[in-house]
């Protein structure tokens, strides 16, 4: 585990991308690091038998989870996004939403492989392609800069779109941030703007949400941006997306470089006197 670590060390001085002692810890006793805003999992791929982490529920309809590793042997949450692939003297990646099209492509067996977690892949080096093991279709790897991690596709975005699709009448859940939400928890360092609680996951993870003021789906169409976002508990969360806490400004916490609107702020809380003459009616 160690040595793949020290590899993906080296790999990454190369294109001048520096780790500091607990991220490098980080890498060593887990094989995760972060790159940009992207969590990655280094892949095992140094024996003949490379395996990619292929999560089964990507194969129900409209499931969105990211591939986990088994918990148990490792501390804290184990989600990620990126494949780092150190193979031969080259660094490859692969997003999981790639890695997801191509487990759709496979071709035989296709039973048997939806019950592995594990998957085996080929790499061709001279080509950068890998296939699934017995099978022939090749599919593109990508080397590893920071400039091909910046081309990647925009999953959020396209999620986004999708999800406006739900009907107003369902308060849809958004288990995965916009960028501009990471953005919002980050700068929160994920403490709660209400309360002030921050759920401690380990040493290292703390865990907060994201909520839009005014809701991006069904009849809002809220906007993406800071100033309809805030950071907030779970608990807070299921209030605010129920419209049943209206918010005053003055006892929120508000960092200085956030500059909420008190428009969204106006927004939920005409909502919440809407939400509670509709009850008072029945
Ligand atoms: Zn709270």
């Amino acid at each position: 585990m160690t040595k793949r670590a020290s590899l993906i060390i080296k790999h990454f001085e190369k294109l001048g991308i520096y780790l500091n002692e607990e991220e490098e810890k980080k890498l060593k006793d887990t094989c995760l690091v972060n790159v940009g805003e992207y969590t990655c999992w280094v892949v095992n791929f140094f024996n003949n038998n490379p395996k990619f982490c292929v999560n089964k529920n990507w194969f129900q309809a409209d499931s969105r989870q990211k591939p986990s590793i088994n918990p148990r042997a490792l501390d804290g949450p184990s989600n990620f996004e990126i494949y780092l692939i150190p193979f031969e003297e080259k660094l490859y990646f692969l997003h999981y939403i790639e890695l997801r099209e191509y487990a759709f492509k496979l071709e035989k067996n296709r039973d048997d492989w939806f019950n592995e977690t594990w998957w085996t892949a080929e790499i061709n080096s001279e080509t950068d392609e890998f296939k699934w093991f017995g099978n022939e279709k090749y599919f593109p790897l990508k080397l590893f800069s920071l400039e091909n991690l910046r081309k990647l596709p925009d999953v959020d975005d396209k999620e986004l779109t999708e999800d406006k699709k739900y009907s107003s009448s369902t308060v849809v859940r958004r288990i995965r941030d916009t960028k501009v939400s990471k953005e919002i928890k980050v700068m929160y360092n994920y403490t709660c703007q209400i309360c002030q609680e921050s759920l401690k996951l380990d040493d290292v993870n703390y865990y907060a949400e994201a909520h839009h003021l005014k809701p991006l789906g069904g009849e809002h169409e809220g906007p993406d941006v800071k100033e309809n976002i805030i950071c907030v508990c779970p608990n807070h969360h299921v209030l605010l997306d129920n419209f049943a806490l209206p918010l005053d400004l003055e006892k929120m916490d508000v960092h200085p470089d956030h500059n909420l609107s008190l428009e969204f702020i106006n927004y939920n809380n005409k909502k919440v006197q809407e939400t509670k003459r509709v009850k008072s009616d029945r």
